[in-house]
């Protein structure tokens, strides 16, 4: 889509979330820049303490429990499965279980005592993580239960528990940093007194030639003020009290301005950003690579540089620009990458891939435990070499380590 021309505008203020079903999105205005949309990342938080009551332990939950004080009392994940009585109104069932699942991530097992609920069975004490995913509801009350399952990621069983203290809890919330966009240019549909108003919309990018190229954010907030910019007639700087869901890190303002002036022209610019920000350079590489270019040829060659790909975003920072050039993209984790490989996205499969000073990868992409940044949705066992060599090898690619 196009909007009419604001030089030098670089976001556009789209809402797509308030109009009927069927009705077109409304553009509500656009803006040279927007505070609050580029944040410094949290830090990761400290540990929770859990403790798994009544517990009878099985797998590797008992063999994490006889190894306690040592690196070997420790899972990547934990699953509890409410035991439901009678099934609450907003539980849903799936193949995997119920809908109030929730996931202990990065668990070591720090304590165990017999339990006064039950002879034979234990209280046990963890430290780790909730996995939470906020867009499916946080676990601050804990679901009406007899029990829970236990089981690990692959569904192996981890035993079972009477109850469990800990997990089910109000946390602070994550602090809002109020926005303000700076520059605004509002369009018909925000005609009349704009402070007051509640505006949800998505954040999009907007290119030098006025194409929106994708989103960088949601935005929920109420206007507070609206002031006359300094930034040109007509124009406002709108304050709102809320902020932009998942707001950007900031390291990433460089790459998005980079993208604005045409992208990179040469390769591994990425090389020297951190796993956070080349998840973002594979994200924006993403939302703006070009449409509706064929595919090359099946069984053409591409040559990975691998000489830094020192983990799994920056292959797919490498992966990308094998295929499709400088800040190209093909995939940004590993469903992605198997999307990328059944054609459409560049390359047609069978190719074979030429994947230079391997041996960085090969002493990197090895087993292990990511924590790529605070956004503990993100943590899980690292993916390794022969993962990629897996999918590789399902799409018939050929790969030739250098
Ligand atoms: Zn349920």
């Amino acid at each position: 889509m196009t909007t009419p021309a604001l030089p030098g505008a670089r976001w556009l203020v789209l809402d797509d979330y308030t109009g009927e079903v069927g009705e077109p999105d409304v553009t509500l205005g656009v803006c040279h820049d927007i505070d609050g949309l580029f944040v410094d990342p949290e830090p990761i938080p400290p540990p929770e303490a859990f403790t798994l009551l009544g517990c009878d332990p099985s797998g590797p939950l008992q063999d994490a429990l006889e190894h306690m004080g040592t690196e070997r009392a420790w899972l990547p994940s934990i699953a509890l499965f409410p035991v439901h009585q009678q099934r609450p109104a907003r539980c849903l069932w799936d193949e995997h279980g119920c809908t109030c699942v929730e996931e202990l991530i990065d668990v070591t097992v720090i304590g165990q005592r017999p339990s006064a609920a039950r002879d034979g069975l234990v209280d046990l004490d963890l430290r780790g993580y909730v996995r939470l995913l906020p867009e499916w509801g946080l676990p601050e009350e804990k679901p009406d239960a007899t029990g829970f399952r236990l089981a690990a990621l692959d569904d192996e069983k981890l035993g079972e528990c009477l109850d469990i203290a800990g997990v089910f809890r109000k946390r602070p919330s994550a602090p809002v940093r109020p926005v303000t966009l700076i520059g605004f240019r509002p369009e018909a549909s925000l005609a009349g007194t704009i402070e007051g108003r509640k505006i949800t919309a998505s954040i999009m990018i907007l290119q030098r030639d006025g194409h929106t190229a994708g989103g960088a954010g949601l935005l929920s907030a109420t206007v507070v003020t609206a002031r006359p910019s300094r930034l040109g007639d007509g124009l406002l700087d709108i304050t709102l009290d809320g902020g932009i869901e998942e707001p950007t890190p900031s390291g990433a303002r460089e790459i998005f301005q980079m993208r604005y002036d045409g992208g990179p022209a040469q390769p591994n610019q990425w090389a020297r950003y951190d796993r956070l920000l080349q998840h973002e350079w594979s994200s924006l590489a993403l939302r703006q690579r070009p449409q509706g270019l064929p595919d090359k040829p099946a069984g053409t060659t591409y040559h990975l540089d691998g000489r830094f790909v020192t983990d799994i975003d920056a292959f797919y920072c490498a992966i990308g620009e094998a295929i499709n050039g400088p800040g190209g993209y093909f995939g940004w984790n590993l469903d992605a990458l198997h999307d990328c490989l059944c054609g459409g996205w560049g390359a047609a499969s069978p190719f074979r891939l030429v994947w230079h000073h391997s041996d960085v990868a090969r002493r990197h992409l090895v087993a292990g435990y990511d924590r790529p940044s605070h956004r503990l949705r993100d943590w899980k066992p690292r993916i390794e070499l022969d993962d990629l060599l897996q999918i590789f090898s399902e799409h018939a690619v050929e790969v030739a380590f250098r």
